[in-house]
């Protein structure tokens, strides 16, 4: 990133929560508005409401770590504490239930968290979000 001689960088600061609890909801970390995505995972180049540059972000393989990171936790805490709280529960029935649970929450996580993930970037200037900012590309 090659900023101007003189350009004041202040003016690119971005709030990081705000953004990230906008991403959260799977909406453009600059207005809230637009939404990240034009399919399940597929990320808008531009935000269709404010025009923000969306194509910078590189969230790579992030969302899915994160994803099964937070999935796990909860996964396995359900699969013992159901053990406890439903002890007549078949293990047939648990081999169904719990990958189904699995499958279905991890399909809801990825792109709330692929979504936080862009709008973090997005609020750290990361991969290029900010370089064609209009008020420093003087
Ligand atoms: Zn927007």
């Amino acid at each position: 990133m090659n900023w101007p001689a003189g350009a004041d960088l202040t003016l690119l600061k971005r709030p990081v929560w705000p953004a990230v609890l906008r991403g959260l909801k799977k909406l453009c970390p600059a207005c809230g508005k637009g939404k990240i995505f034009y399919a399940y995972l597929k990320v808008n180049d531009f935000c269709p409401q404010c025009g923000e540059a969306l194509y910078h972000q590189r969230a790579d393989d992030m969302p899915p770590y994160v994803t099964m990171l937070i999935a796990g936790h909860f996964i396995v805490g359900g699969v013992i504490a159901g053990q406890d709280w439903f002890p007549g529960f078949p293990d047939w029935g648990q081999m169904i239930f719990w990958p189904v649970v699995a499958a279905l929450f991890c399909l809801w996580l990825l792109p709330v968290v692929k979504g936080s993930l862009i709008a973090y970037q997005w609020a750290l200037l990361m991969h290029g979000f900010g370089s064609a900012r209009p008020e420093v590309a003087g």
